[in-house]
């Protein structure tokens, strides 16, 4: 099936009453502060919701519509699409939307304007296309190990998908990396056929912050709005185990995402986040025009030499920005009130409307 022409979208969006715009999406992930701040800016909003997900939109009432489905993928079907362009709707694409609409579905057959570069959604998916944009931005990534049989200190084993670390594991040898296998065979936490995909990099021992970024297509500038970090079972579990007890419990641990937690960095390591901004942002524009538009994060880990590593990046709203949805130290920084991601693309879309340069930052 072929891509979606942007003509169609721009002639979707010429068809726009856009002082009556819409701003929607799936109900789940970190859609709350997108609804919140789209009211906020004076917009209409629309969740399209799974039956029996709808209580958090209803209680917090941060939706004006409610677009029900059985199930979430059925945000693709015609009928969906139709009610989201009548509404005038701009789509918001976060985690799930990705998850359950489908890269392929979002590519041929979402013919509803989204804010956003649709096209670069593919390059977090797919490590190779990830590893490649970082590499030729030039951020320090962790280090990759070609083969298992050429491991040669701690390292990090990981397989396709964002599965939420389940089935990661550390290894220090090529025999442990064989038992450790084994291992999540029997636990079925990968199959067979994953072993081949095996992605296998060095281990950064260090602290994890995840660096939320906004960048303004308007502006073309980047923004550092918020930065979390990450609370992984069974990880943070068992760092909470006596040492001694660990080896008792015999549990290899699994970085499975519960939750996330703000924090800050030290000030000193802030040139270094803005550089990486930068650099990823410039980098994007060349490999996948027009580069980054709206939020993405850089997920890193910060080493005792200070070097903040990039091992992953969401190229949409990151569920880490839930924490914060009433703004954060450094959104505060520009705006002097609380701002959150959501907000933030809203006043995007906003500004794009008033300066009638919204087919800029809509693809
Ligand atoms: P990911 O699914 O890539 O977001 O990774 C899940 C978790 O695994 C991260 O939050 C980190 O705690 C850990 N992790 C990933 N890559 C590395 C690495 N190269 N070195 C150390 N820890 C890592």
């Amino acid at each position: 099936m072929s891509k979606i022409d942007r003509q169609e979208i721009l002639d979707v969006l010429d068809g726009y009453d856009k002082e009556d715009t819409t701003i929607a999406t799936l109900g789940s992930h970190s859609s709350l502060h997108m609804f919140q701040g789209a009211k906020t800016e004076g917009f209409r909003t629309a969740v399209v919701c799974e039956k029996g997900r709808e209580v958090p939109y209803k209680r917090f009432n941060v939706a004006d519509e409610y677009i029900m489905v059985d199930k979430f993928s059925d945000i693709v079907n015609d009928e969906v699409q139709d009610e989201l362009r009548e509404l005038n709707s701009i789509v918001f694409p976060h985690g799930s939307f990705v998850a359950y609409a489908g890269l392929d579905n979002i590519e041929t057959i979402f013919n509803v304007p989204m804010f956003g570069n649709r096209d670069i959604l593919r390059w977090e998916a797919e490590r190779d296309l990830e590893r490649k944009l970082m590499t030729e931005s030039g951020v320090r990534i962790p280090k990759k190990i070609t083969d298992p049989s050429k491991i040669d200190g701690t390292v990090m084993v990981k397989f396709p998908g964002a599965r939420g670390g389940r089935g990661y594991f550390v290894a220090n040898s090529t025999e442990e990396f064989d038992q450790k296998i084994e291992a999540m065979l029997e636990r079925k936490w990968i199959e067979d056929e994953d072993i081949k995909e095996a992605h296998i990099e060095e281990y950064v021992l260090g602290c994890n912050y995840c660096i939320h970024y906004f960048f303004s297509g308007l502006k073309d500038e980047v923004e550092l709005l918020g930065i979390d970090s990450r609370y992984e079972s069974t990880i943070d579990g068992l760092t909470r185990v006596p040492a001694k007890d660990q080896l008792d419990i015999g549990a290899d641990p699994s970085y499975v995402i519960t939750g996330n937690h703000p924090v800050v960095m030290r000030e000193s390591l802030l040139p270094q986040v803005f550089d990486i901004g930068d650099k990823i942002t410039e980098g994007a524009k060349g490999l996948v025009p027009p580069g980054f538009n709206g939020p993405f994060c850089m997920q890193t880990l910060v080493n005792d030499d200070l070097e903040v590593v990039v091992f992953e990046m969401s190229a949409r709203s990151d569920g880490g920005t839930n924490t914060f949805m009433n703004g954060s130290a450094y959104s505060y920084l520009y705006y002097g009130e609380p701002l959150s991601m959501g907000r933030r693309m809203a006043l995007e879309i906003k500004k794009g409307i008033e300066e009638n340069r919204l087919e800029e930052i809509i693809t």
